[in-house]
């Protein structure tokens, strides 16, 4: 029997605003815990919530970037639960009328494009943070009222690829708006999955389990993959599925439950009678569309029709805006789009990635990376000199010109010099010069290796590769002992 799963997903992006949703306490990360709270965010009696317009702003623009209906009219709600990390015992949250409804994103999948609906994305606050040592517990309220948006989806997604193609995309729309960090591991992008499964082509809906707080695109795939065939199992051998909770252990690699149906909470929602109805006008929202950044799939079709680059290239230079950005302002001073397009790939990402920082975080300029393209133009440095210099290049920001000089660098064209290194070169590799000169054409880039070790990689290879096919060109093989 073949089985398909039925994935759907619930996503809580903390939002960049400065200060909390309802008060003027600073959302920033890493503080000393308790520092950042006052009477509302503590839920003392008697406060008054005060709705911050910039996370209205946000919502709407992820609204306007996911295709969703902006409601007009939309309002807050209570979550009643008791936790020690929500000290009013309840939460602010939307219910019946979220801000934004009706969206979609399309994801990219080994059989092509596919549109995952997006049920609804709604404004709430964020609950603090407990801390666990051994037999007693700490709560750190910091964190308490930091806004976020949930983001729900349709059960859209028939695989855990499927899931992890719809948060990447996601996420990168939430980091090109610049509303939200996306940072996984501190939990400033976290998700949760339903999920079930079902005989394939059956309409109905088979019997969902829910997985909790999942914080890396790897374990959302091991946790779905898990849950999937563990569902598989219980019915292919009769059983019946429980609707429940569960949690990802990634040491095991398996999820188990946490709550069942019978323990989940009745949230008893009511309108949130502290804060006035959220009221927004066609004017407000035609004026954020105005000033919304360009989009990842944006860039893709621009990129694609205005430097005409392969779809693999375009892929990794828009993952970022940074890198795009970046990327862009080396092209607007040096007009090649797929010599930049290699180097980025081949080097510069790969240099900033072994040293897991951002552009931003180094000292690299679009000037820079220009001049040492010119360099290569003019035959003054090599590819193996342009790669040595990159490195210095990102941790001084000196011109490439400069290190040249400093580190050596500068590429030998001299056909004299290159002359006598190769016949060096030759004279002490003689049994490889008969090899060579019996047929064995391979042995010519054994001696343009050997050339380019003696110069310490300096040589240029154009010159050099002319200069040695000629020298070989001259030589009989009866000549070689008496070389
Ligand atoms: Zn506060």
């Amino acid at each position: 029997m073949e089985f398909e799963a039925v994935i759907g997903l619930e996503v809580h992006a903390q939002l960049l605003t400065k200060s909390k949703i309802f008060c003027g306490c600073s959302t920033q990360f890493g503080s000393t815990p308790n520092s950042q709270t006052c009477p509302v965010c503590l839920g003392m009696p008697g406060v008054l919530p005060v709705l911050n317009r910039k996370v209205v702003d946000f919502a709407i623009m992820l609204g306007l970037a996911t295709n969703s209906t902006i409601n007009k009219n939309s309002y807050f709600a209570r979550k009643n639960y008791f936790y020690p990390d929500l000290p009013k015992g309840y939460q602010i949250s939307q219910y019946e009328l979220p801000i934004c409804s009706n969206g979609h994103l399309i994801i990219k999948t080994k059989d092509g494009e596919k549109k995952i609906g997006i049920t609804r994305i709604h404004m709430e606050e964020d609950a603090g943070k407990l801390i666990h040592e051994g037999t007693y517990s700490l709560v750190d309220l910091n964190r308490t009222g930091t806004p976020l948006l949930e983001i729900v989806s349709e059960p859209d997604m028939r695989s855990p690829e499927e899931a992890v193609a719809y948060l990447k995309e996601l996420r990168q729309i939430l980091l090109y708006l610049g509303i939200c960090d996306g940072n996984m591991e501190e939990g400033s992008f976290r998700c949760d999955a339903n999920v079930s499964v079902r005989k394939k082509g059956d309409n109905k809906l088979g019997i969902k389990t829910e997985l909790k707080n999942i914080n890396s695109f790897r374990f959302i795939q091991r946790a779905l993959e898990y849950e999937i065939e563990r569902q598989i199992d219980i019915i292919e051998s009769g059983n019946t599925i429980i609707q429940e909770t569960r949690l990802f252990d990634s040491s095991k690699g398996i999820t188990i439950p946490m709550r069942s149906k019978e323990e989940a909470h009745d949230y008893r929602y009511f309108p949130e009678p502290d804060l006035m109805p959220v009221f927004i006008d066609d004017a407000h929202i035609e004026n954020i569309k105005n000033f919304l950044p360009e989009l990842p799939y944006q860039k893709i079709l621009r990129f694609r029709e205005q430097y005409g680059l392969p779809e693999y290239d375009i892929d990794i230079l828009t993952n970022e805006k940074e890198v795009a950005d970046f990327y862009e302002k080396c092209l607007s001073l040096y007009n090649n789009p797929k010599a930049l397009s290699n180097f980025f790939m081949t080097e510069l990402l790969k240099e900033l990635n072994e040293r897991k920082c951002k552009i931003g975080d180094t000292k690299l300029n679009a000037e820079n990376i220009v001049e040492i393209f010119k360099l290569l133009d003019e035959q003054k440095l090599n590819y193996n000199g342009a790669k040595a210099l990159l490195p210095k290049i990102i941790d001084t920001g000196k011109s490439p010109s400069i290190l040249l000089e400093e580190m050596g660098l500068m590429q030998i064209s001299d056909t004299s010099t290159l002359e006598s290194v190769i016949i060096e070169v030759l004279k002490s590799n003689k049994k490889e010069l008969k090899e060579y000169l019996s047929g064995k054409d391979k042995l010519f880039a054994f001696f343009v290796g050997q050339v380019m070790k003696k110069t310490g990689g300096k040589a240029n290879p154009k010159i050099l590769q002319e200069l040695l096919k000629e020298k070989l060109a001259k030589i009989s093989i009866d000549d070689v002992d008496n070389l």
